[in-house]
């Protein structure tokens, strides 16, 4: 059986290899020419996809816990959701988590993912105190930011293309709640999601969903969340249920019309310009991760999400046009989540710089693409640029200039033979 991404698109044949010990790994790089590491399959596009894929979610052992300094040791396969079910009854939680809690510490590492809270905590990097990185030739390095530094800042965000993450340490943050107690607002356009994040910006967590149907003065408009976890006491948590979608949906299930209509009653049922709640942390974090395998109500052909970013002088207007270009063209996304960044890292090829980024989901149709490229215009005019994680057709052009540190990637690449062992589709298509 084939490994698809979240997306289900694209989709090719390939090789599953799984690994018991490290030197069974050494052997399965030496046997296979071309080779991507993969974690748990919830990268959207085409970065954990190739004809020989190694599974590295079996390898996935807790480790170590040192408790006065908060750093937990754990092999790469680990998932987040794992280490959320053992130390929140315990009190502490993970300092970046990204809108699902289904993907290991490898995929993190990766695609240095970010949470509601970079503009406050940075990538999940910043919570990276060192991990163990297996080359194309077998040989382990242990990287930090301080230690084989290049490896480190090509390796977070370098979608696999640098080696095998191994094992990491990470540190965790002290809690004393398994509730958030969250704030939404209600915003009439983007002038005003602006300044909401503008005001809101001390605040641990924040992000908006927004309407992209929404046009005239009510282009932007959007339901803001902010919050941080509250200070009751109650750790006894136990992880959400799922409900299940058991097969592929039929494609006609998603369309620009249901799109338009779920962003309408989303909006409207949130009657107050301001509320107070206080929610499950799951609920608060991972609410898509509610419904297991979410991504079947795209249809057999699969969806791809579109998620940039917009440097803070150009966000503004610029996501005026973007947001005027998809409204326009009833694209409509279901689902469209407005962030606030804060600093860009040192790191490579990480995604998120000082700005805005929007993620959109769009069903994959014949005519699709055309109007992505279009989207990419808007954003080359704004400088801003793709996250690799979610993408699985940018021109290389258009992720070349969004990404002034592709050359010392490339070099690095070079010195270490990984371009003649680690590939991806993406990878390929990008010239990685
Ligand atoms: C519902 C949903 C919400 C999401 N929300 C966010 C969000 O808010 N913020 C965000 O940043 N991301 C978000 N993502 C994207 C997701 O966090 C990343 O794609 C993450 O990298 C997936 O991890 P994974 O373990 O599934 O890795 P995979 O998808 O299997 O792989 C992703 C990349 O990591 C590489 N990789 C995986 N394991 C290793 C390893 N051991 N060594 C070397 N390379 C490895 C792969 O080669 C690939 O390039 C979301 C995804 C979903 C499905």
């Amino acid at each position: 059986m084939s490994i698809n991404s979240w997306g289900n698109y694209p989709k090719i044949n390939n090789n599953s290899i799984k690994f018991n010990t490290i030197d069974d790994l050494k052997n399965q790089l030496k046997n296979h020419s071309e080779i991507i590491a993969c974690g748990n399959n919830r990268s959207y596009g085409d970065s954990a996809l190739s004809n020989n894929i190694i599974q590295v979610k079996p390898f996935n052992k807790f480790l170590d816990f040192d408790q006065k300094a908060g750093v937990l040791h754990i092999q790469a396969g680990v998932l987040l959701a794992d280490i959320i079910k053992y130390f929140v009854p315990r009190g502490w939680f993970l300092k970046i988590v990204p809108g699902t809690k289904f993907i290991t510490i490898g995929g993190a590492i990766a695609s240095d993912v970010h949470g509601k809270n970079h503009h406050i905590d940075g990538c999940f990097s910043e919570s990276t105190l060192e991990f163990s990185l297996m080359l194309p030739d077998g040989q382990i390095k242990l990287c930090s930011p301080s230690k084989n530094q290049d490896l480190f800042r090509a390796t977070c965000g370098g979608m696999g293309l640098t080696g095998v993450i191994l094992d990491a340490k990470i540190s965790l943050r002290k809690i004393n709640s398994k509730f958030i107690s969250q704030t939404t607002i209600k915003t009439e356009n983007l002038e005003d999601t602006f300044a909401a994040f503008e005001k809101y910006n001390s605040e641990k967590y924040n992000f908006a969903w927004i309407d992209c149907f929404a046009r005239g003065k009510n282009l932007g408009r959007s339901i803001m969340t902010i919050g941080d976890f509250a200070d009751d006491g109650q750790l006894d948590y136990i992880p959400s249920q799922k409900i299940n979608i058991p097969f592929f949906l039929p494609n006609f299930t998603i369309n620009k019309f249901t799109a338009g209509m779920f962003n309408k009653l989303y909006y409207y049922q949130t009657k107050q310009q301001i509320s107070h709640q206080k929610l499950d942390l799951d609920a608060y974090f991972f609410p898509l991760d509610g419904i297991d395998n979410l991504n079947r109500v795209w249809g057999k052909s699969g969806f791809l999400q579109y998620q940039c970013i917009l440097p803070k002088e150009t966000a503004f207007v610029g996501l005026t046009e973007l947001i005027e270009c998809i409204s326009r063209t009833k694209l409509g996304s279901h689902l469209s989540v407005l962030k606030k960044h804060g600093k860009a890292n040192e790191n490579y090829l990480s995604f998120p710089l000082e700005g805005y980024s929007l993620a959109l989901d769009f069903k994959m149709n014949n005519g699709l693409f055309k109007h992505l490229d279009h989207l990419d215009q808007i954003l080359q005019k704004y400088g801003g640029r793709i996250y690799l994680t979610k993408d699985a057709r940018v021109s290389k052009q258009v992720f070349e200039r969004g990404y002034p540190n592709i050359e010392k990637f490339r070099e690095l690449r070079k010195k270490y033979k990984m371009s003649q062992k680690f590939n991806s589709l993406q990878s390929h298509r990008l010239g990685l």
